[in-house]
């Protein structure tokens, strides 16, 4: 069997899970491959667990004696693969450690179906990476790495469900939680702009006597901070334990950071579907500080709850947005299959249900339900001497005031079709129906809409039919829209602006 590069062995995840960092490799192969503590170790991407001898080489290891990073060939971890056993200080990204380096030709037997059996060579690089506990501080170290899980299941519980109102104080509740766990004196969390050029602090958590600087630190520009913005962004974690010795590029980080008081300072990325959404930290103030993976590991896993939580809220908020656009496309759809495109009153449509529904409504209660109909005269000489434009603007000005007096609950002004106006008006004797016609007419001598065309009057007049009846059971819309069509005949042949009624 040949462990290709890209497949892991199938007993990889037991390797994962060691609390020690190790690297393995097999004779015909060149890939390497390295655990979840090595990755760690190394600030290697999480996602790459099959190395490839080039990337081995490009692992930073500087040697404090030396000053400066070992020359390639001389790589302790390729020296190693070739079977030296080695002891090596170094500083791994400011992290002064020693690690042991040695390869064993400890065979470990794997075979796939075949029956073929191959030798593992695995290369173990540990450095100050705890072993289990023994003693009883390490007793007490796991006690309270367990009720430091607890507390992060309560406060990951919490933030899953979290309404938005509520959301600032359990983040802050999180970042209380893990402040406190790793003794720190702040911790933070400080949000990347969409296009990642700046970075904000959002919320913090600040130990009692210990100075905050949220409000100065609002829209950090990358630019104020190059050296910060690019390991964050390229590793994922800034660990400094001695703020004193930041590298001469990053000068501006060691200004802020003496600044606000801080001797140490831990951040860790908070990612969200492959998104820098931004970083939780902690720095420390009174003491300066060397961070253990501990403390790493509890960042890291306060920074995860919160990034999925706020992700979580984005999408909520959008979802909500899309509902409400939903909403307002229904509502605008409804609108515009009852509503009249030109007058804005009700439609034929409309007027159709409305008249359905009193009809039966007014025979249920024994209501009578009037109708009246409108007919502006002499409209087509309108428009053929003002213009169809004139026309339009004037079907909106009367149309507003029919609306206008249909004010009772129930009652409907519709555009019936052309110049053709209907009022529906359930519950009114014919006397109510009467006053409302004479209503209408007076609005049209109100608005004085001059028409020289006209034979009937100088202005804009119309005529109107009324009905009023008691429907029952065998009452019909086509029969009571008859009876007020036929008024308003009545009305025309009488010479027009003028109201008749059915029954006269
Ligand atoms: P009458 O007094 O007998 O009712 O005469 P009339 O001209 O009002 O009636 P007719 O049915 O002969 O003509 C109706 C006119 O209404 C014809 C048409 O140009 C006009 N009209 C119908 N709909 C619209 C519209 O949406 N805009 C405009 N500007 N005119 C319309
Ligand atoms: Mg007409
Ligand atoms: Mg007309």
């Amino acid at each position: 069997m040949t462990i290709q590069t890209g497949t892991l062995p199938h007993f990889w995840p037991l390797l994962d899970a060691l609390p020690v960092a190790l690297l393995y490799t097999e004779h015909a192969n060149p890939a390497v491959f390295a655990n979840m503590a090595a990755l760690s170790l190394f600030h290697l991407p999480t996602n790459k667990t099959v190395l490839t001898r080039s990337d081995v080489q490009q692992i930073q290891l500087r040697c404090p004696e030396k000053l400066q990073s070992f020359k390639l060939e001389e790589n302790p971890i390729l020296q190693a693969l070739n079977g030296c056993s080695l002891q090596v200080p170094v500083v791994l990204e400011h992290h002064s450690a020693t690690l042991f380096l040695h390869s064993t030709s400890v065979a470990a037997e794997v075979s796939d179906t075949s029956g073929i059996v191959i030798t593992l060579q695995p290369l173990y690089c540990a450095p100050n990476v705890p072993t289990l506990p023994q003693t009883s501080s390490d007793n007490a170290e796991l006690e309270e790495a367990l009720e430091f899980d607890k507390l992060m299941s309560v406060i990951s519980t919490k933030l899953i469900n979290v309404q938005e109102n509520m959301l600032d104080q359990h983040i802050e509740d999180a970042l209380a939680a893990v402040g406190e766990f790793c003794h720190a004196d702040r911790s933070y969390l400080f949000q990347f702009s969409d296009n990642m050029s700046e970075m904000s602090n959002t919320h913090e958590w600040v130990r009692s006597g210990v100075t905050s600087h949220k409000d100065q630190l609002q829209q950090i520009p990358d630019i104020a901070l190059p050296y910060f913005f690019q390991q964050v962004k390229r590793y994922h974690v800034f660990a400094i334990n001695d703020v004193s010795t930041l590298p001469a590029e990053a000068t501006a980080e060691k200004q802020e950071f003496e600044a606000e008081d801080i001797q140490s300072v831990l951040c860790c990325a908070m990612l969200a579907d492959d998104k820098l959404l931004g970083f939780v930290g902690c720095d420390m103030v009174s003491r300066q500080r060397n961070w253990t993976n501990n403390d790493w590991r509890r960042l890291k896993l306060v920074g995860e709850i919160i990034a999925n939580t706020l992700q979580n809220v984005r999408y909520r908020r959008s979802l909500q947005d899309m509902q409400q656009q939903l909403l307002l496309v229904n509502l605008e759809l409804q609108k515009q299959a009852t509503q009249d495109g030109l007058t804005a009153i009700a439609n034929r449509r409309q007027f159709d249900i409305s008249l359905q529904n009193e009809l039966q409504r007014c025979a249920r209660n024994q209501y009578p339900l009037g109708l009246i109909m409108i007919d502006i005269d002499r409209f087509k000489r309108y428009n053929d001497y003002y213009g169809h434009q004139a026309g339009d603007d004037t079907l909106k000005q009367v149309a507003q005031q029919f609306q206008r007096l249909a004010k009772r609950q129930g009652e409907l002004a519709a555009r019936y079709g052309g110049e053709e106006f209907a009022m529906i008006l359930p519950g009114s004797t014919i006397e109510d129906c009467e006053r409302i016609a004479k209503q209408i007419q007076q609005a049209l001598v109100t608005l004085n809409i001059a028409h020289a065309k006209s034979d009937i009057a100088s202005n804009i007049t119309a005529s109107i039919g009324i009905t009023c009846q008691y429907p029952d059971k065998t009452s019909t819309v086509d029969n009571i829209i008859k009876a007020a069509d036929q008024a308003l005949y009545q009305a025309k042949a009488a010479g027009r602006n003028c109201i008749r009624n059915s029954s006269n």
